[in-house]
């Protein structure tokens, strides 16, 4: 068989991907179906699904009105133009009225009867970008709690840190330490231990978005809280409320040797970020803190 025009139509479009071939000054000269049917459904690309229309421009324009991404691809353009490169390849948003969108943008270079052409080959990934992002998401998140994790509560706090640095704001943190949890294993077993965490996480979730703190399950029974702009008064006045509300919810401990039901002990340092000082630092104050309350009896907040 020799293959004819419609024949290599059909192969450009069955492999679902927007291609359109420019000629050296950007003028379109081909489209596949797969392109001009793209554009007729997307008002932001609609510009370019014409034969005749130039891309070069169109990415100009994008550019001039401060889209990074219109300028990449002039970037990207002007590299396999000036035969720099063979190839180029970006991933861009491109958001339809209804969802979030990305694609990626490849550009190749070929040669005919004399003249220069590239092949705009655009791609939609949005399904591996949505995966993407999740994966991250998660990799931030306590599965049992389903609040932050030790990881992303780090970072924050060191970021937090240098905003506050900044600003001259103080900056506070708490770590709040189930008290006798380990006992409460023991007497109701594991299982159960993991629903008292899902409820204090839950209590945890509730409590952080009306104070504005950012809250992660630091370790086992183990919770961090960030305040930010508040100094050691309010967050105090914060976390007295938490403890407030956990023994209002009783949640029972029956061999508790602080009562029948669980409580917690709660450490709290605040400063206004120095250069020299470090967030671990903060972080450390509030520890010791906690420790004390331990010490002292538990089943309350030291500062
Ligand atoms: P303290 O009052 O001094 O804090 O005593 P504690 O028993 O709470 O502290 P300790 O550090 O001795 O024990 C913590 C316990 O928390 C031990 C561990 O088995 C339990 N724990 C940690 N993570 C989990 C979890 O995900 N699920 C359950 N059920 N228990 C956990
Ligand atoms: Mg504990
Ligand atoms: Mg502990």
């Amino acid at each position: 068989m020799e293959p004819g025009h419609g024949f290599f139509n059909k192969v450009l479009d069955s492999v679902q991907t927007n291609i359109a071939v420019t000629d050296e000054s950007g003028l379109i000269v081909y489209t596949n179906n797969a392109w001009l049917r793209f554009g007729r459904e997307n008002a932001a690309s609609s510009k370019l699904a014409h034969i005749n229309t130039n891309y070069f421009s169109v990415c100009e324009q994008a550019a001039a009105s401060g889209d990074a991404f219109g300028k990449q691809a002039l970037d990207a353009i002007e590299r396999v133009l000036c035969e720099h490169d063979s190839v180029a390849y970006m991933e861009y948003p491109c958001d339809s009225p209804t969802e979030k969108r990305w694609f990626t943008l490849r550009i190749t270079r070929f040669f005919h009867d004399g003249k220069k052409y590239l092949v705009m080959a655009h791609q939609d990934i949005t399904r591996r970008k949505l995966a993407e992002i999740r994966a991250v998401e998660l990799s931030y998140r306590d599965s049992l709690t389903g609040l932050y994790n030790r990881r992303y509560f780090d970072q924050h706090l060191e970021t937090l840190w240098e905003d506050h640095l900044a600003s001259g704001q103080p900056l506070a943190v708490a770590l709040l330490d189930i008290d006798y949890f380990k006992l409460l294993n023991d007497s109701y077993g594991h299982a159960r231990g993991d629903e008292c965490l899902a409820q204090v996480g839950s209590m945890i979730k509730d409590f952080a978005k009306r104070y504005g703190a950012l809250a992660a399950r630091y370790g086992g029974e183990e919770f961090g809280f960030i305040f930010s702009h508040s100094d050691l008064d309010v967050a105090l006045a914060a976390m007295e409320d938490f403890s407030e509300q956990l023994s209002k919810a009783r949640i029972e401990h029956r061999h508790s040797p602080n009562g029948k039901y669980l409580t917690a002990s709660t450490g709290i340092a605040s400063q206004i970020p120095e250069e020299g000082e470090s967030a671990k630092n903060l972080f450390i104050q509030a520890d010791s803190n906690l420790y004390k309350a331990k010490k002292k009896g538990r089943d309350r907040t030291e500062v």
